[in-house]
C-alpha cells in the first residue's frame, strides 16, 4: 500500500476545537456576506484607528496532550499538605458522585443564569434545595441562591442592615472574633460609603451607637457565644443583628434565628466544595421574610405556569440592577450557582443525620486533640468549642508551626505566641497524632474517650432539613438519577447554542476543565505558605502577563470574583489614586444610559454620583452630551464607565475622543471589558485610553457559566494605578481587599490559562475574528425579516447584533417575551432580552458555533417571523397562536388539542430536533403570581408527585 499524505488537520490543531465553522463553511459564509475573506470583513468592521499594531504572540500553541502534561508539571509545584488553618476554609469530601455528575458534567456547568425559567427548572430546583437548606440551618425564613464569598457576604449584610435598620446611626459594629479577611472586606466596603466600622469584643457593644452588628459563630479562634442578649439590645435600639455562621457547626449548635438574628451569612464551602486556594465556593445569606425585598443576590421562588402547575423562577430582585441602576440594592450579578448546587446536593446526599454525624465526629476529634495537648501540659483555649482550638505555646510558636509542616500539616499562626488548629471532615487519627508530634508530644495512651465540649445552652434544639427531599433514598443509583433528571429539564450549552448578547456563552473545552478537579489545584487552603503554592504563582504570573498583553495594561489583580466585583475594584482603585493626588473630592461618574446595570450599581458602591450620558440615534455615545457633562462636572469628575465595543454591538469610532475628554477634565476611564470577545488580538482597551478594565474570564476566557456562577472578574490597570490595586491582610498591599481570598477564585484560573496556551496569540485572534464573522452572518441572514439595529460605518456589527421586535407589538400583539418563549419550542435559549434597548433581542453567537447551528437558529427565527406574519395577516388568532402559547410541553401534545394550529406546528417548529427534541417541563411561568405569593423554600412533597412521574 502506498502512503498518501493528507493535509487534513485533526481537531486539536489549528484550533478546530474552539472555532465552530469549518474552513469550507467559512467560505460559504463569506459568500453570503459578500466578502473575499475574513481580513476584508474585519477591515470593514473594526476601525483602523483602534486596531492594535503588534499581533498577539504567545509562542507555539500547545496541543491538548502537551497542555495537560504542562499543567501537570505546574500542578506538581503546588504542595498538598493537610491544612488545619481554618479561618473559614476547611478540608471536605466532595462525594465522587457529585464531582462526576455535577462539577464535571457540562449539563450542569455550561448552563446560563436561569432568567428563562422554563428551560431552567432543574437547576432552579437544586437552588431551591440550597435555599431551603440554608434557611433550615440558620433558622431564618428566607435565603438567597448564593453570594460570592463569606467576606463579601458580610459586607452585603452590613449595607443591607443599613437599608433596613430603624436606627439612623452611622456605625457598624464588627465582632473582633470575625475572620480577619471578613473584617478587612467589611472595612473596604464601609470606607467609601462613610460608614464607621467599630471592631471590638461583643461585651463592649453599645447598641445605641450603631445601625447593626456582625458576630462570627464560632469565632475565628474557636469561641462559642450566645448572641441573644446582644441582638436583643440591638433591636431595642432599632439596629440589626447579623451572625456569620459556619453551617456545619449549626448542625449541632443553636441557630442564629433562635438568637433573634435578622441576617445570617457564611460560606457553604465545607459542604463538599474543595478549598481551591480560595475559591470558588458559595456564600449564603438568610434573613427574615420581611426583609426579602432588601436582600442582595438572586432568590429562587415558586410560582405556577400557564396551566397552574408548580414552576420555579427567579423572583423579586431578578435583574434588578438593570431596572434600578444606581438605586440597586447591590451589584451582585454573577454569583456562585454551581457551587451552591454542589452544596445543596451534599446536604441531599447526607441528609440531616449524615450532616449531624459529620459535625459530631469533627467535634469529637477536636476534643481528643485538645485532651492530648492538655495532658502534655499545654493551655488550650477556649474551654468550649466546635472544631477550632487555640494553643498558647509562647516562644515555641515558630518551632511548632515548622514541625507541623514537616509532619505534612499546616497550622494557623495566631498572634506572636499562639497556634490555631481547626479540624475537618478529612481529619484522621493519624492527622491528630501528627499534630501532637508537632507539639513534641509522644503519647503512650492515645485513647482519650472523647466527651462533648459544646456549651449546654448552645445545643441546637430545633430540627432541620425535615423536607422529604433531604430524606430520599440515598442509594447512589437514586442520587445519580435525581441529578440526571434535573439536568435533563434544563437547556444548557451541551445541547444548543445560547446566543446571549454580552454574555459570551462559548465552548468550555474538556481539556481546559480537567485540571480544575486535580487535588494540586483543589486542595490548597488560601493562606498556605507561599512555598506550597509555587504552581499557582507560576500560573497566576503567566496568565496575568498574557492578559496584560491582550489588554494593554501594566498589571492585573485576580481578586474580584465577578465582572461586577471587577467594576467595583476598578473604581476603588481610581478613587484611591484620586485621593493620593489630593483629589479625594472627585466623585462624579459619567455613564451612558445604555450601560450594563452593574456599572451604575458599582459606582454607587464607591459613593460616586452617577451622571447619565445620552446615546445617539445609532447607539453611539452622544459625544456632545458627553463633552457638556464632562465640562459641567470638571471640578468633581472622577471618571467615566464605558463599554467597548458598545453594548449596542458597535465599534464606535469616537472612543478615543471620549477617553481624551475624560482625561482632559481630570477623570479616569473605566472600560467595561465584558465585550473583550470582540477585541482579543485586534484592539486593546489600554491603547484606546482606558485606565482600568475588568475581564469576564467566565465570558471571554472560557470559564463556564455554571448556571449563574462561578466567575472571575480580574482587573487590568495602567502603571499609575498599580500601587492602588486591592491588597489583602495575608499578602499585603496598601489598599483593602474586595474578596475573602487574595486571588479570588484561583482554582478556576487553569481554565483560562489552558485556553490561552492551547489557542496561542494567533488562535485567540482568530477566535475574535470568527466571533465577528458569526455575528455578521446571523445579522445578514435575519435582515429583511427583522430590522437589525445599530451598525458600524460600513454596515457591519461587532460580535453581537440587536434585532428590533418592537414593531410586532403593534402589528401582531407579539412581545419580545413571546419570541423568547417560542424559541424554546425550536430548541433554543433566547438571546438577551430587552437590553440595552427594551423590546429588542441581542444575539451573540460566539466563535464556537458551527455554521450548521447558526443556520438552525436562523431557520427558527425566520419561521417565527412567518408565524408573526400570519397573525399580522389575520390568518391566525391574536390570542391563541403558537407564540402566545409557547413554550409547548409534552403534556400539551397529549392533551385535547383545541388550537387553531397543528400539534406538529406547535411542538416541532422548524429548527427543533425530532429525535433529540428538547421538551420544557413546564409551560410559560407566571412571574406576577410568584412575586405575589412569595415562597422561597421547597414546597410540600405532594407538590412533587406529578413532576417526578
Ligand atoms: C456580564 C456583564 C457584566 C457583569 O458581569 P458579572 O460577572 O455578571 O458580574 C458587566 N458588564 C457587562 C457589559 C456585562 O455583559
Amino acid at each position: 500500500m502506498t502512503y498518501t499524505p493528507t493535509d487534513y488537520l485533526p481537531y486539536d490543531f489549528a484550533n478546530r476545537r474552539h472555532i465552530g465553522p469549518s474552513p469550507a463553511e467559512m467560505e460559504d459564509m463569506f459568500a453570503v456576506l459578500g466578502v473575499r475573506d475574513l481580513d476584508q470583513l474585519i477591515d470593514e468592521t473594526v476601525p483602523a484607528s483602534i486596531r492594535q499594531v503588534e499581533p498577539l504572540d504567545f509562542g507555539k500553541p500547545k496541543s491538548e496532550r502537551e497542555l495537560l502534561w504542562h499543567m501537570a508539571q505546574v500542578a506538581k509545584k503546588n504542595k498538598v499538605l493537610t491544612s488545619l488553618i481554618g479561618q473559614g476554609y476547611h478540608g471536605t469530601v466532595t462525594p465522587p458522585a457529585i464531582q462526576r455528575n455535577i462539577l464535571e458534567n457540562p449539563a450542569w456547568y455550561t448552563a446560563y443564569t436561569p432568567y428563562q425559567p422554563e428551560i431552567s427548572q432543574g437547576r432552579l430546583e437544586a437552588l431551591l434545595n440550597y435555599q431551603t437548606m440554608v434557611s433550615d440551618l440558620t433558622g431564618l425564613e428566607i435565603a438567597n441562591a448564593s453570594l460570592l464569598d463569606e467576606g463579601t457576604a458580610c459586607a452585603e449584610a452590613m449595607t443591607m442592615a443599613q437599608r433596613v435598620a430603624k436606627s439612623k446611626a452611622n456605625a457598624f459594629f464588627v465582632d473582633e472574633n470575625c475572620h480577619p479577611q471578613n473584617i478587612a472586606v467589611i472595612r473596604t466596603r464601609a470606607k467609601p460609603l462613610g460608614i464607621e466600622v467599630i471592631v471590638g469584643a461583643p461585651d463592649d457593644l453599645d447598641a445605641s451607637k450603631v445601625f447593626g452588628a456582625i458576630f462570627q459563630y464560632p469565632g475565628t479562634h474557636g469561641h462559642l457565644r450566645d448572641f441573644t442578649d446582644e441582638i436583643a439590645a440591638l433591636h431595642a435600639a432599632g439596629a440589626v443583628g447579623v451572625v456569620s455562621a459556619d453551617p456545619l457547626a449549626l448542625c449541632l449548635l443553636k441557630e442564629p434565628g433562635a438568637m433573634g438574628a435578622d441576617i445570617a451569612v457564611g460560606s457553604t464551602q465545607r459542604f463538599g466544595v474543595p478549598m481551591g486556594y480560595g475559591g470558588p465556593h458559595a456564600a449564603y445569606m438568610a434573613t427574615k421574610q420581611q426583609y426579602a425585598r432588601s436582600m442582595p443576590g438572586r432568590l429562587v421562588g415558586v410560582s405556577i405556569d400557564s396551566h397552574g402547575n408548580r414552576a420555579y423562577r427567579l423572583s423579586l430582585q431578578t435583574r434588578e440592577q438593570h431596572i434600578r441602576r444606581e438605586k440597586a440594592t447591590s451589584n451582585v450579578c454573577t454569583a456562585q450557582a454551581l457551587l451552591a448546587v454542589m452544596a445543596s446536593f451534599y446536604a441531599v446526599f447526607h441528609g440531616p443525620e449524615g450532616l449531624r454525624a459529620i459535625a459530631q465526629r469533627i467535634h469529637r476529634k477536636t476534643v481528643r486533640l485538645a485532651r492530648g495537648l492538655e495532658a502534655a501540659g499545654f493551655k488550650v483555649e477556649p474551654k468550649e468549642f466546635f472544631d477550632t482550638i487555640t494553643v498558647d505555646v509562647g516562644l515555641l510558636q515558630q518551632g511548632v508551626l515548622l514541625s507541623a509542616v514537616r509532619e505534612g500539616v499546616n497550622l494557623r499562626r495566631v498572634g506572636e505566641t499562639k497556634v490555631g488548629i481547626t479540624l475537618d471532615e478529612l481529619t484522621r487519627p493519624a492527622t491528630i497524632e501528627a499534630v501532637w508530634r508537632a507539639f513534641g508530644i509522644i503519647l503512650e495512651d492515645k485513647d482519650f474517650t472523647p466527651d462533648y465540649r459544646l456549651p449546654d445552652g448552645l445545643l441546637r434544639q430545633s430540627a432541620y432539613l425535615t423536607h422529604p427531599i433531604f430524606h430520599m433514598n440515598r442509594a447512589e443509583t437514586e442520587m445519580m438519577r435525581y441529578m440526571r433528571r434535573l439536568a435533563d429539564r434544563d437547556l444548557a450549552l451541551d445541547r444548543a447554542m445560547i446566543p446571549l448578547g454580552s454574555c459570551t456563552m462559548k465552548l468550555n473545552s474538556a481539556a481546559e476543565m480537567m485540571p480544575v478537579t486535580w487535588p494540586e489545584f483543589g486542595q490548597l487552603h488560601p493562606f498556605v505558605p507561599a512555598d506550597q503554592a509555587e504552581g499557582y504563582a507560576e500560573l497566576i504570573g503567566d496568565l496575568s502577563q498574557k492578559l496584560c498583553d491582550i489588554t494593554g495594561y501594566a498589571a492585573i489583580s485576580m481578586q474580584p470574583n465577578s465582572g461586577a466585583q471587577g467594576e467595583y475594584a476598578g473604581l476603588l482603585t481610581i478613587a484611591a489614586w484620586h485621593e493620593a493626588q489630593g483629589n479625594g473630592h472627585r466623585n462624579v461618574c459619567l455613564i451612558p444610559t445604555s450601560a450594563h446595570g452593574t456599572n451604575p450599581a458599582s459606582a454607587q458602591m464607591v459613593g460616586w454620583k452617577v451622571v447619565p450620558v445620552k446615546s445617539t440615534e445609532n447607539g453611539d455615545i452622544d459625544l456632545e452630551d458627553f463633552r457638556a457633562k464632562a465640562e459641567q462636572y470638571a471640578e468633581t469628575l472622577a471618571g467615566c464607565m464605558i463599554t467597548y465595543p458598545s453594548t449596542h454591538g458597535v465599534f464606535e469610532e469616537t472612543v478615543k475622543e471620549v477617553c481624551d475628554i475624560t482625561h482632559a477634565h481630570g477623570g479616569q476611564v473605566y472600560i467595561d471589558g465584558a465585550n473583550m470577545n470582540a477585541m482579543v488580538g485586534l484592539a486593546r482597551p489600554g491603547d484606546l485610553g482606558g485606565d482600568v478594565s475588568h475581564l469576564n474570564l467566565h465570558k471571554t476566557f472560557c470559564i463556564p457559566h455554571g448556571g449563574g456562577g462561578p466567575g472571575m472578574g480580574p482587573i487590568g490597570v495602567k502603571p499609575h494605578l498599580v500601587p492602588h490595586l486591592p491588597g489583602h491582610p495575608e499578602t499585603g498591599g496598601t489598599e483593602g481587599p474586595v474578596s475573602s481570598a487574595p486571588f479570588g477564585s484561583p482554582s478556576l484560573l487553569p481554565i483560562s490559562w489552558a485556553y490561552c496556551l492551547m489557542m496561542g496569540g494567533e488562535g485567540l485572534t482568530q477566535a475574535t475574528r470568527v466571533a465577528i464573522l458569526n455575528a455578521n452572518y446571523i445579522a445578514r441572514r435575519l435582515e429583511g425579516a427583522y430590522k437589525v439595529l445599530y451598525r458600524g460605518k460600513q454596515g457591519r456589527v461587532a460580535h453581537e447584533c440587536i434585532i428590533d421586535t418592537r414593531p410586532f407589538a403593534e402589528s401582531a400583539g407579539v412581545t419580545v417575551d413571546d419570541i423568547a418563549k417560542r424559541l424554546i419550542d425550536n430548541g433554543f435559549h433566547a438571546p438577551t432580552m430587552s437590553w440595552p434597548v427594551a423590546g429588542t433581542l441581542m444575539i451573540e453567537p460566539t466563535e464556537s458555533e458551527t455554521k450548521a447551528e447558526l443556520d438552525r437558529f436562523c431557520t427558527a427565527m425566520l419561521a417565527i417571523r412567518e408565524e408573526i406574519r400570519e397573525i399580522e395577516e389575520g390568518k391566525i388568532d391574536k390570542a391563541n397562536n403558537p407564540l402566545k402559547n409557547a413554550p409547548h410541553t409534552m403534556e400539551d401534545l397529549v392533551r385535547d388539542w383545541d388550537r387553531p394550529y397543528s400539534r406538529e406546528q406547535g411542538c416541532f417548529p422548524p429548527g427543533a430536533f425530532r429525535v433529540d427534541k428538547y421538551w420544557p417541563p413546564v409551560n410559560r411561568v407566571d412571574n406576577v403570581w410568584g412575586d405575589r405569593n412569595l415562597t422561597c423554600t421547597c414546597p410540600p412533597m405532594e407538590a412533587y408527585a406529578d413532576a417526578a412521574e
